[in-house]
């Protein structure tokens, strides 16, 4: 158990233990950073999610020294996607930096092990603890905070982030009210994002936000080496939607099954995901045995911010991680990874400012954060714009269904795992399509807040 004081001022405090916070809160530990972590829920928790883990996120979870811990969970090869009575079995690439593996794992046993993790480093984590307000510094005057950006952004002038003392959190168990008091704040509470719209962060509507919804059901299949995914969901009157629909083999005698959709357009606010849902359970491949009677509870949902989607990123001794920063994959609607790499970089900002680089260092969060996606959002973001019209999806997946060299290059793109420095054809399309985003005058991307110019 920690010892809260009121007195101590952490050198990083962070609010949410998900896969970013917890990320954060590892490696800044691990340097040897007095870090404290609150986290509303008590571990293990169960969490809305997918729990699939691409290669990108098995690679910092090894990173993180977690290789071993992971050894229980369900390991998997590749993804077998389906579409048009057509299916093509894709292996993860071979690739310099990723294992050609993924995980399925539940969050409620993922998330534990990374929590702990950092607890093992030398993080102080205080579960049941929720934080409930920022501590603003008032004696910091906006003026004199140094430009986010914002002259870029439609939003305006607004676009700052307040410097911040602390958070106010309150402990569930004894409804105590503690002031916990930091030199850096990292704000890492998934869509919930309380705190970070509390100081200025917005999302900006116009950029793509995923639902998606997901249950648990016994299935003979519960140990398949692929994770499958369906490309031609429908609704209930058959018209196809801009979305997919998954089966993740968690090889504990259950399989993970759920339903995503793009909801940026207007068009596809409506869509009922429940019925989305029944529809592909309705329809699902049969050896998967997914009738009612399997189901292991009623299914929950969740909010997908991706694509780089709020600002400003940061503020003068402020950084927002994961999904509080908008940071999901608009091409697959992949988060955990990004959260544990965002994390990682936001930990590096603040190890950075604590030696002596003061707020330049943590500004530099907004920097690093476009070089690692900025352009690939960009084009993930165009992508889902063509995705959302069904004419164009339908046509897309019908075509690419019957060629699996082509499957293999998308899935490269799509996951993020293209080689550096390959004209291999995955490599070279990519090329073309980054050489299109960086002139093509896109307004999306003129929207997105780039923090760093002081
Ligand atoms: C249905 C669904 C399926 C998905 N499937 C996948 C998948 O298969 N693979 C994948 O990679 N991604 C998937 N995602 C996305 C993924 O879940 C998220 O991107 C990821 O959880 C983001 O991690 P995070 O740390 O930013 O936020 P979170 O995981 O949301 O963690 C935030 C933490 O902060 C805590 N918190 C929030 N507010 C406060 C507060 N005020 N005070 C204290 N604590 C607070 C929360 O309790 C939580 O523990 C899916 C999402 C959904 C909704």
């Amino acid at each position: 158990m920690n010892n809260y004081s009121e007195s101590h001022i952490y050198d990083v405090l962070i609010v949410g233990a998900g896969p970013s916070g917890a990320s954060a809160a590892y490696w800044l530990a691990e340097a040897g950073y007095d870090v404290a972590v609150v986290e509303r829920k008590h571990f293990p928790r169960e969490k809305t999610c997918g729990d699939g883990l691409t290669p990108r996120a098995v690679r910092q979870l090894e990173d993180m020294g977690l290789g071993d811990a992971l050894t229980g969970a369900h390991k998997y090869y590749g993804l077998r996607t389906c579409g048009y009575g057509r299916e093509l079995e894709l292996r993860w690439p071979e690739h310099p930096s990723f294992p050609p593996y993924g995980y399925v794992i539940t969050r409620h046993d993922l998330d534990m092990l990374v929590a702990e993790r950092a607890v093992k480093a030398g993080a102080h984590l205080f579960q049941e603890t929720e934080a409930v307000e920022p501590i603003i510094d008032t004696s910091s005057s906006p003026e004199r905070q140094p430009s986010s950006g914002s002259d870029i952004h439609p939003q305006g002038a607004q676009d700052r982030l307040s410097k911040l003392l602390g958070i106010r959190a309150k402990c569930a168990k004894t409804g105590q009210t503690m002031d916990f008091r930091a030199r850096y704040i990292i704000l890492s509470e998934g869509t919930a994002s309380r705190i970070s719209r509390s100081i200025g962060a917005k999302r900006d509507k116009r950029l793509p936000l995923g639902m998606a919804l997901r249950g648990y059901y016994r299935s003979p299949r519960h140990d398949d080496p692929f994770i499958e995914s369906h490309l031609d969901v429908r609704d209930e009157n058959g018209d196809i939607l801009p979305g997919y629909a998954w089966i993740f083999p968690l090889g504990d005698g259950r399989v993970n099954v759920g339903v995503g959709l793009i909801t940026t357009s207007g068009r596809w606010k409506g869509v009922n995901t429940s019925k989305m849902m029944d529809t592909f359970i309705a329809n699902a491949p049969a050896s998967w045995g997914l009738h009612p009677e399997a189901s292991c509870g009623p299914a929950t949902g969740g909010r997908l911010p991706m694509g780089l989607s709020t600002s400003p990123v940061c503020g003068p001794n402020v950084i927002l991680t994961g999904d509080a920063a908008g940071s999901i994959n608009p091409f697959n609607g992949e988060g955990i990874s990004y959260g544990y790499e965002t994390g990682r970089i936001a930990a590096a900002c603040m190890g950075r400012a604590l030696c002596g680089g003061g707020s330049d260092a943590v500004y530099d969060y907004g920097t690093r954060i476009q070089a690692a996606y900025g352009n690939y959002y960009k084009i993930g973001r165009t992508f889902v714009k063509m995705i959302s019209h069904p004419e164009v999806m339908h046509r897309c997946v019908q075509l690419g269904m019957h060629s699996k060299p082509f499957m293999e290059w998308l899935l490269s793109i799509m996951a993020n795992l293209l080689l550096p420095d390959s004209n291999a054809p995955a490599e070279s399309m990519y090329k073309i399509l980054n050489a299109v985003a960086r002139v093509a005058p896109d307004p999306e991307y003129l929207s997105i807040s780039i923090p760093f110019t002081k």
